[in-house]
């Protein structure tokens, strides 16, 4: 089967249409039509090569949401017509010690869907069905498609950094993955400190549950140390030490976004109050499912641009020069 898709042909490039064959399905998979699927910021870096494990050309789109339109005889849990979601894991081994205790995202046979294969950009993507989830009836595909990867990243990484509810969260950077993690800290019970290098993001960030605005950080600023968890979502080198600061005793800076250059600090900083450094990647099938219910009955939702696919460089641009408010999904429903 041939499927109509958007590449990049070369490092860098612009998309362009791309033709490519479906390879007859294997007893797990499933095809999905794709409905809408989210831009996130990892799209561009694989656009880019900046991970040096990008192949061309390179169907991005990891943020997807649409409708089985086709299934392995194995497939038990999806049918013909479910509205499944599908985020940056496309398989693992479902076999070691991480994939049975519900950590497949640690899986060291894990692979992307954008990772040499053809990401969601496109009319039809073909995964794994036991990566693909349903998606609760009262989320619409252009709000759930963020959740794949934004969403969950956000949530497994605070979850796994010791987010509970009655704490202080910081947040770092207020873009697709930022303005969920908001969302998820302050309506499960947590107070919220953004920072952000956006005038506007302010406001936005206050009008969505945040107690306090950090706008334009710098080693001037009174510190309070008053924060249990930090979530950096920036993609950028900023002043860590800064951070580390901010933090209560016990308290833990989590990495999502990563920054290009290596993080270097007298461990003292981290020692006398014992503070932990960790990161984060994506999150498992279970979170994933537990992810999508508190978003429905939370209402935790992303704020959306909407392009059709003929606007999708369009889009890209608008998430690079960071004036997306506040994630941008493509629909590929025309
Ligand atoms: P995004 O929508 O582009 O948001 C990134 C935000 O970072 C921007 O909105 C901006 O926030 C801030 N920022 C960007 N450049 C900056 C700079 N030079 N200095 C200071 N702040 C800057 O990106 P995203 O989709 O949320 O993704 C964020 C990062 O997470 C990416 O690197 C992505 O690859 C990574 N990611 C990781 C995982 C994982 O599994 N760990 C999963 C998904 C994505 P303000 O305007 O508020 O300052
Ligand atoms: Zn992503």
């Amino acid at each position: 089967m041939k499927v109509n898709a958007l590449a990049s042909k070369t490092k860098g490039a612009s998309l362009e249409n791309f033709e490519y064959e479906i390879k007859e399905h294997s007893s797990f998979d499933c095809l999905i039509q794709v409905e809408t699927c989210g831009i996130c910021h990892s799209d561009i870096h694989m656009i880019d090569n900046d991970w040096g494990m990008s192949r061309y050309p390179l169907v991005p789109g990891h943020e997807i949401v649409g409708r089985v339109v086709d299934i392995g005889n194995e497939v038990q849990h999806l049918k013909i017509g479910d509205r499944v979601g599908v985020g940056w894991q496309a398989s693992a081994c479902l076999e070691c010690e991480e994939c049975l205790n519900g950590k497949e995202n640690l899986c060291n046979k894990n692979v992307g869907v954008i990772v040499g294969r053809h990401g969601g950009f496109a009319k039809y993507v073909q995964v794994d069905s036991r990566f693909a989830f349903k998606i609760p009836d009262s989320i619409e595909s252009n709000k759930a498609s963020p959740l794949m990867c934004a969403g969950i990243t956000v949530y497994s990484a605070l979850r796994y950094a010791g987010m509970s509810s009655g704490q202080h969260i910081g947040i770092i950077g207020i873009g697709g993955l930022g303005h969920l993690a908001l969302q998820f800290a302050q309506k499960l019970g947590n107070k919220v400190t953004v920072f952000t290098t956006s005038k506007d993001k302010a406001e936005f960030a206050l009008n969505l549950g945040a107690s306090d605005v950090v706008l334009n950080p710098t080693p001037k600023d009174k510190l309070n140390s008053k924060l249990n968890i930090i979530i950096n979502t920036v993609p950028a080198d900023l002043d860590w030490k800064y951070f580390i600061n901010q933090l209560k005793p016990d308290g833990t800076l989590t990495f999502v976004g990563v920054p290009p250059k290596p993080i270097s600090l007298p461990i003292g900083m981290l020692l006398d109050q014992r503070k932990r450094i960790m990161a984060s990647p994506i999150g498992g099938r279970a979170m994933i499912q537990e992810m999508l219910k508190l978003a429905a009955e939370h209402e935790i939702f992303p704020v959306t641009e909407i392009f059709d696919k003929e606007e999708a460089n369009l889009a890209i641009e608008k998430v690079r020069n960071n004036t997306i408010r506040y994630r941008a999904v493509l629909d590929f429903r025309k």
